[in-house]
């Protein structure tokens, strides 16, 4: 057997999207697969989640790997396509690249396309000053890019939010009035919502959403699961015991010898490390699962291992599973804690060495 093994449940994504629907019902979804589907494969999530109405990746190459392995939905390249090439093979594949600077629309104004580039998106810059057009030019925009002549006259208005999993944070509600103003005056579809605000404010859902973190049952807010939002993890990551021995008291392990064992000890070594992805920010502070119980991360995580104090769990052997996250055991949203980062780094960083099973 292959370990560490990311075993991918498309039951559960398809769970997880039809609470998408049920949560925004009025909505369309425009499913977020950016990073490989947040590291859970995105031939495999766009296959699952088939019923999307679009897909968004961050990148033209993420697009045409789509297109490739023969994807039709309408796909929405988030940002950066910046060049008349990359705008002709966006049309020749019938990609909607997302109009966020200005730069843009002058390139568009100054080319001739051979086909069309069909749904466009503005994305618009209603307070979080990363990428997007100001709310005031965005209707010149608008009509610079149909004067252009590259574009079919379908546009929609796209925004994110920058503090949507602060829940009450009036920042959101200027960001939404902003769409919901310019909605107004362009009568244009618009897509705001990210999972937080699918579930948290459903005044935001609109025309479209756009989750990425809900539709892999990772919960956008902190000191909360998945399974509170009643979504199941898409995602278990294990791998195996491969040894074990013991150390007296006194004795130090792994690199720089940062744990010493103040007691006799039973000490396990599992086969992940981070070359795998396995943050080394989990030194010493992680726990994991192994027969049904929890055992404390102790010393450096090293490139390829990670050592386990299986002093309380005595019957661990060599061989047996060990659980990195992703059951109710231990979610990863705990050990994204535990490393002071967030869910969606620890799933998105798991490197090609880590075999992926489909379920
Ligand atoms: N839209 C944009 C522009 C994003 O950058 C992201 C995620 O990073 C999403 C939507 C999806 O957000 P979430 O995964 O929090 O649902």
């Amino acid at each position: 057997m292959t370990f560490p093994t990311a075993t991918i449940s498309v039951t559960a994504l398809q769970y997880n999207f039809k609470r998408v629907k049920q949560t925004a019902s009025n909505s369309k979804v425009m499913s977020v697969i950016k990073a490989d589907a947040y590291g859970h494969g995105m031939a495999t999530v766009a296959e699952a989640l088939k019923h999307s109405d679009a897909f968004a990746v961050a990148r033209l190459s993420e697009a045409v790997s789509l297109r490739q392995h023969g994807v039709t939905h309408p796909i929405v390249i988030l940002e950066g396509i910046n060049s008349a090439d990359d705008f002709q093979l966006a049309a020749e594949l019938r990609l909607s690249p997302v109009i966020h600077l200005s730069s843009q629309v002058d390139l568009l104004s100054s080319i001739t396309l051979d086909q069309s580039l069909s749904f466009n998106w503005i994305m618009v810059d209603s307070g979080m000053h990363r990428l997007g057009i100001r709310p005031d030019d965005v209707e010149t925009a608008i009509s610079r890019l149909k004067a252009s002549g590259n574009m079919l006259d379908e546009f929609g208005l796209m925004s994110h939010f920058a503090n949507s999993d602060l829940v009450g944070d009036s920042r959101n509600q200027h960001q939404l009035e902003h769409m919901l103003n310019l909605k107004h005056k362009t009568g244009l579809p618009v897509c705001l919502s990210n999972s937080a605000a699918v579930l948290a404010y459903p005044e935001s859902h609109l025309d479209w959403v756009r989750p990425g973190l809900m539709l892999y049952g990772i919960s956008p807010f902190g000191g909360k699961a998945g399974t509170d939002h009643d979504l199941q993890p898409a995602m278990q990551l294990t791998t195996q015991l491969i040894s074990t021995y013991d150390l007296n008291i006194g004795e130090q392990v792994g690199y720089g010898g940062d744990w010493t064992a103040t007691q006799q000890s039973r000490i396990g070594v599992a086969s992940i490390g981070y070359g795998d992805g396995y943050s080394r920010h989990l030194s010493n502070c992680s726990e994991v699962v192994i027969q049904g119980q929890r055992c404390p991360v102790i010393g450096r995580i090293s490139m390829d291992t990670i050592c386990i104090n299986l002093t309380d769990c005595s019957q661990a052997m060599v061989g047996d599973e060990v659980l990195l996250w992703g059951r109710s055991e231990l979610m990863v949203e705990e050990v994204a804690e535990y490393a002071s980062t967030i869910p969606y780094e620890l799933v998105t960083v798991l490197s090609k060495r880590v075999n992926r099973d489909v379920i």
